[in-house]
């Protein structure tokens, strides 16, 4: 006995020396200052558009930093859920941009990226973006347009943001985000996000395999460049990261694999169908559910789902706003309400998360980040994750995998 209680002191003192050594190691280690974190969207560029003309500026960021073999997306493939997902880490299912427009049971309003007053309106946008985490644990945040970002999120917008104008000119959205990093330190944010539309307006006028795009490219290759080297020229440039992702990718459509939804949706079995080719929420009344899924189920060319049926994997179906009758395009396949009213004639976006045409991209250049480092498939439900990390905030709870992402990390 007597020989066991000097074993379990010896064994206890060992543990609280241990401890102590712990303690004062941590307390001898100097924090790591935080670094910048820049982001920006380019929408709609496919992860294999560097390839498609001479891109020197994209390929200095892959040289010398880090580029992932492709960003898959979260399901539907349109703008508004997918940049949203980046800045949650959440499938659209979980944060409520089920689409770009879309009718809210839980508000009893419509949402529609084209009203103002719903796009700058916190209630439809649920879960918590990065720039919200980041305000609220006292780092600032700046947007140049990302979406989300107009709109006051559980009582948070980041300090610096813009209302959304289309046509403002792409160099004078790089000054401002550089002028940003040049503020006085209390005033500077740690964090940009800003967005460039211009692949995505190009692709859907003119396809992604199109001369438009080749140029739209080259243009854009040579922004960052410009982007770049005024970076280059500011006192905190070795403390900057730049991410570079795009929400989705863009697949050729052709006018002989078109189908017209009027002809299977009877209007007396409706209450409304809100969409954009190819992907549509159609909210049949209650009693009307199976007679309009049995009208759409077999016509060629899209993929008709009711609402439980949804795959799990598309981690969509659970939410209220979504409705109770889904029709998704197959792959190289249109759908519009009726002729002549296809906004679109090269390409389009919004298809399956897992076709390879909607995969977009991921690059990161700077101290955070891994030289010279090529990585497989990244989802962009983990970037939130991953911008939490670089930033040394707390995450807030996601559907992120930080296993799957924090590799292209440089060792601190
Ligand atoms: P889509 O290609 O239909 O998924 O939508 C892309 C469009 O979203 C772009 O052409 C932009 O005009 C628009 N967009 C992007 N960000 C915003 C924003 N913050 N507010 C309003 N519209 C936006
Ligand atoms: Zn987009
Ligand atoms: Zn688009």
């Amino acid at each position: 006995m007597k020989k066991f209680i000097i074993i379990a002191f010896v064994v206890l003192a060992g543990i609280v020396l241990y401890q102590d050594f712990l303690y004062k190691k941590k307390r001898n280690t100097p924090i790591p200052p935080r670094p910048y974190v820049v982001m920006l969207s380019l929408d709609g560029f496919r992860w294999d558009y560097d390839t498609k003309t001479h891109t020197p500026n994209l390929d200095y960021i892959t040289n010398n930093g880090v580029k992932a073999d492709g960003l898959q997306p979260s399901f539907p493939t349109k703008t508004f859920p997918n940049h949203y997902t980046i800045a949650t880490g959440l499938y659209p299912g979980n944060h409520g941009l089920i689409s770009n427009s879309f009718f809210a049971p839980d508000l009893d309003e419509y949402y529609s990226i084209r009203d103002r007053s719903k796009v700058e309106n916190g209630k439809f946008y649920k879960g918590e973006p990065i720039w919200v985490t980041a305000e609220a644990q006292r780092v600032k945040a700046a947007s140049y347009f990302w979406v989300g970002s107009e709109a006051k999120i559980k009582g948070y917008a980041p300090t610096y943001f813009k209302y959304y104008d289309h046509n403002f000119p792409y160099d004078q959205r790089i000054d401002t985000v550089v002028n940003w990093l040049k503020l006085p330190y209390n005033d500077r944010p740690h964090l940009i996000t800003w967005y460039i539309d211009h692949a995505d307006g190009v692709g859907h006028l003119h396809g992604p395999d199109s001369p438009e795009i080749v140029q739209s490219v080259g243009m854009l290759d040579s922004l960052i460049g410009v982007f770049l080297s005024k970076l280059n020229q500011l006192s905190i440039k070795d403390s900057v990261n730049f991410i570079i992702v795009s929400d989705h990718g863009m697949a050729n459509i052709q006018n002989d694999k078109m189908v017209y939804l009027n002809k299977y949706l009877n209007n007396n079995f409706i209450d409304t169908a809100i969409g954009v080719n190819p992907f549509t929420l159609v909210y049949a009344k209650n009693k009307f559910i199976d007679s309009v899924y049995n009208s759409l189920k077999n016509a060629e060319g899209i993929t008709t789902w009711k609402k439980e049926d949804i795959p799990e994997r598309l981690h969509l179906k659970h939410n209220k706003r979504l409705s109770n009758i889904v029709v998704v395009a197959d792959s190289g396949w249109s759908t519009a309400f009726n002729k002549g009213g296809f906004i679109y004639n090269g390409g389009t976006h919004g298809y399956d998360n897992q076709n390879r045409d909607m995969y977009g991209i991921f690059y990161g250049i700077g101290p955070s980040f891994k030289k010279g480092y090529k990585t497989g498939t990244l989802y962009n439900i983990d970037i939130y994750n991953l911008l939490a990390k670089m930033l040394k905030i707390d995450p807030a709870t996601n559907d992120g995998k930080p296993d799957r992402i924090m590799q292209v990390l440089a060792e601190e």
